[in-house]
Order: C-alpha cells, then sequence, then structure tokens
C-alpha cells in the first residue's frame, strides 16, 4: 500500500514516525529514508532502539535549492540520485519504508519523477511505503491507497517563535 502525508500544515513527518512504531511493534522491519534532513531529530536514538533503522540521505548543501549556484545544485543531484539508489538496493529488506521529504526530492527535480514513480508502484504492490512532503505530484496522489492533507489553521513560527528541540526537531 502506498500512504502519503502531504498538505503545509505540521505533523507529516511525525505522523509517518507514529505508524513506523506501530508497524514495528506488529513485529515488522521498518526503515526510514531521511530526504534533505541531517540526521539531528530527537525522536532518532528512541527509533533506532526500538529496531526501527533510520537512513539519512543528506548531502552537504548551503541553504535552499534556489539559492545554490549551477554546480552545487549538480552535486546535489548526483548524490541525490546516489541515495536513491542505495533506497532501491536495501528496501527489500525491510516489510515498510518511509521515504521523509520525498515530495522535495521530486519538485527540486534531485531524481527523476518517473523513475520514483516506477519504484513506489512496484514497491506498494507488495509492501508498506509512505511519502511525506507538500506539494506531491498528482499522479502520486493518483496512485495513492492512503492521503492524508494536513491543513495549517495556526503555526506559532507566525508570531515569531523559533523552532523548539523536541517539537520541531
Ligand atoms: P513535523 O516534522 O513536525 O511532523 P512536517 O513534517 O509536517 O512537521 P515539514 O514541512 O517537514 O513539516 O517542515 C518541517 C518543520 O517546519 C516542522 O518542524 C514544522 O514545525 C515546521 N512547519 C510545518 N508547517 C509549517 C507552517 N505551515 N509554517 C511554518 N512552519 C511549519
Ligand atoms: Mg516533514
Amino acid at each position: 500500500m502506498l500512504h502519503v502525508y502531504t498538505g503545509d500544515g505540521k505533523g507529516k513527518t511525525t505522523a509517518a514516525t507514529g505508524l513506523t512504531i506501530r508497524f514495528a511493534g506488529s513485529g515488522k522491519r521498518v526503515c526510514i529514508f531521511q530526504f534533505l534532513k541531517d540526521g539531528t531529530s530527537s525522536e532518532l536514538c528512541i527509533l533506532q532502539n526500538a529496531g526501527i533503522r533510520v537512513i539519512p540521505c543528506q548531502v552537504e548543501t548551503k541553504g535552499f535549492f534556489w539559492t545554490m549556484e549551477d554546480e552545487e545544485k549538480e552535486k546535489l543531484k548526483k548524490e541525490t540520485c546516489r541515495n536513491f539508489l542505495k533506497v532501491k538496493d536495501c528496501a527489500d529488506k525491510f516489510d515498510m519504508i518511509v521515504l521523509d521529504e520525498l515530495a522535495g526530492v521530486i519538485s527540486d527535480k534531485l531524481v527523476e519523477k518517473e523513475e520514483v514513480i516506477r519504484f513506489i508502484s512496484e514497491y506498494s504492490r507488495k509492501r508498506e511505503i509512505v511519502i511525506t512532503g507538500r506539494n506531491i505530484p498528482q499522479e502520486i496522489i493518483d496512485m495513492a491507497d492512503y492521503v492524508s492533507e494536513i491543513k495549517c489553521v495556526k503555526h506559532p513560527f507566525y508570531q515569531g517563535h523559533m523552532a523548539q528541540k523536541g517539537i520541531e526537531y
């Protein structure tokens, strides 16, 4: 089955994480691949202790994609493609994989959308695959079995509050 958590509200990655805990609790093997993240979020050691693998697919970059020089964009693209190959190589060792922030990888065109769609479509026929991020392409929404859109009603960021450890990371 294909599960999608999308929308502009907070809760996509945390919903996917909650699902991995439930799934691991049922005795199944789970892996979270984190794209565009540096692997420092507070839940990580608890997940590892619960037997949930977490693989960061972060690439050393400075700033946002649209502010990068062409050379840096190319480097990011190459390394993200290599990370995506890693996902394909180890996915069959798990009963569920989470591709966290995959939407950003697709919208920044770091991996070809068609390649991602082909992989998701094959994997979701046999196992569970969970995707998070804003602006998920319509083709993926159409293929998905579960789609939850989280809407931002309020967020303290707009009152000038900084990200809090344990809440945002
Ligand atoms: P979380 O990891 O807390 O479940 P998320 O995965 O839904 O959040 P992302 O889009 O991945 O959110 O963004 C990461 C961070 O940005 C989150 O920690 C969150 O608090 C913050 N964030 C999410 N939505 C908004 C928003 N609408 N405005 C400002 N900040 C936001
Ligand atoms: Mg997220």
